[in-house]
């Protein structure tokens, strides 16, 4: 039997200082820069876009200049080569303010750009990749049509072998990214198609390409509306064999592979959510007072914001520890990532709907965020992965292996 005796503890010193949101210097140096620039250029700017309904692009070229979103490329194609802990810091400080322009970042850099740096060959990912980490190509992921979005194994977008090409036909929708404005597509997309039978297969399709073009915007949507949502139409589109990402048929695969870094980002925006929504109704129930004290006198009050902030935390240790554990290239991570967003995305809803509730009258209106923060918070539970589809997979994946429990 092992004793204490047994046990060799000089590594173990400093680990009582570990901090797991910033577990290294270069993180913390990372945090720092995220919140100079979140309070100087997101923050101003934050609530005119909203209103607006308008995608910031001086903004998010700003945000490639200072190296935000190529955070986890390789360094070879201009990213800075982090890991998901700094991708999890990225999403959390924009979504602190502006969670429709972190949306935006967040389909830009992870769905497109990681997406292709893990599955892409070199040629693609040296073509490419440069000018999505400095922001001078906008990129975007296609896989919800208008018919099928959860079930993603029936799409109707289909790609036939021609010769040199693929041709390839279909209409994506709800696309984030598909357009910089009413009359301008995005660059560059990863579109999912069937090939063969029923297997799935990705492809890069570029602005130019003949028949491919930017259906309708959706706008007036609830919330993050500083970004940009769109339907795109693909008729017949010749995408050159080299376009193909991987193997025909491995669609599928590169999915998976994506999805963890995709659910953790998201549930990073909910931490994002849930921690402005804090700071906010805080600061107003130290302020407004009611019968002669603070409203933070007031025991149910005190509770939204007690729970609000015991759910914060829990969500925070739960996403940042699995960011830490996470590798780019394994799949099987995605119990945890499936469960991160699902706690995380409602903890973010519930915090900013008890931050509009200590606001009373206030917290409805404009001016004070909170009712921005909720309607952003909402596209948590259904982008991505509906709340649904995290209990299908979290209860399919646990079905299978009791032992992620231990
Ligand atoms: C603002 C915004 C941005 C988006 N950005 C992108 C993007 O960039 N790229 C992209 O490809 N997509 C994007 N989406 C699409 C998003 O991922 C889908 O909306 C989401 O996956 C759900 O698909 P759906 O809307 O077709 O709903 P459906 O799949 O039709 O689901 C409808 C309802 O049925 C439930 N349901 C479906 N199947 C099951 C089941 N087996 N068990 C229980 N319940 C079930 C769902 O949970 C949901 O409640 C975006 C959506 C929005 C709103």
């Amino acid at each position: 039997m092992t004793t204490r005796d047994d046990v060799d503890s000089s590594q173990d010193e400093g680990w009582h200082e570990f901090d797991l949101c910033t577990p290294t210097a270069e993180h913390a140096l990372l945090a720092k820069s995220l919140a100079e620039f979140v309070e100087r250029e997101v923050e101003p700017q934050a609530a005119e876009h909203d209103r607006a309904e308008r995608f910031n692009l001086p903004l998010f070229r700003l945000a490639g200049e200072l190296g935000f979103l190529g955070i986890t490329l390789p360094e070879r194609f201009g990213g800075s080569g982090l890991d998901a802990v700094a991708a999890v810091q990225l999403m959390q400080a924009l979504s602190t303010s502006d969670p429709g322009f972190a949306l935006s970042v967040l389909a830009h850099s992870f769905l497109f750009a990681h997406n292709l740096s893990i599955n892409g060959s070199e040629e693609q990912c040296a073509r490419l990749l440069p000018g999505a980490a400095s922001g001078e190509a906008i990129g975007g992921l296609c896989m919800t049509e208008p018919a099928v979005g959860t079930d993603v194994l029936a799409m109707k977008t289909r790609a036939e072998r021609d010769g040199e090409n693929w041709r390839l036909t279909g209409v994506k929708t709800f696309i984030t990214n598909g357009g910089v404005d009413e009359g301008t597509l995005g660059d560059v997309f990863i579109v999912y198609a069937t090939t063969g039978d029923r297997s799935l297969s990705a492809f890069l399709v570029e602005k130019g390409m003949p028949g491919f073009r930017l259906g309708q915007k959706w706008s007036d949507k609830l919330g993050m509306r500083a970004s940009f949502t769109a339907e795109l139409v693909f008729e017949d589109v010749p995408v050159p064999a080299a376009n193909l990402i991987g193997e025909a048929g491995q669609g599928t695969l590169h999915m998976m592979r994506n999805l963890e870094i995709e659910r953790l980002t998201l549930a990073a925006q909910g931490l994002g959510i849930a921690q402005r929504a804090l700071r906010v109704m805080v600061g107003y129930a130290n302020e407004r007072k009611s019968f002669g004290q603070p409203i933070r006198e007031f025991g149910q009050i005190q509770r939204h914001i007690a729970e609000s902030y015991a759910e914060y935390r829990a969500a925070c240790a739960f996403v940042y520890d699995t960011a830490r554990r996470l590798s780019f290239t394994r799949t099987g991570q995605r119990v945890n990532a499936d469960a991160t967003k699902l706690l995380a995305a409602q903890v973010a809803k519930r915090a900013a709907d008890a931050a509009i509730q200590v606001l009373g009258g206030n917290g409805y209106m404009g001016e004070y965020v909170v009712e921005r923060l909720w309607r952003d918070a909402k596209l948590l539970e259904i982008g991505g992965g509906t709340l649904e589809a995290h209990h299908k997979n979290i209860t399919k994946d646990l079905a299978r292996d009791l032992s992620i429990l231990s």
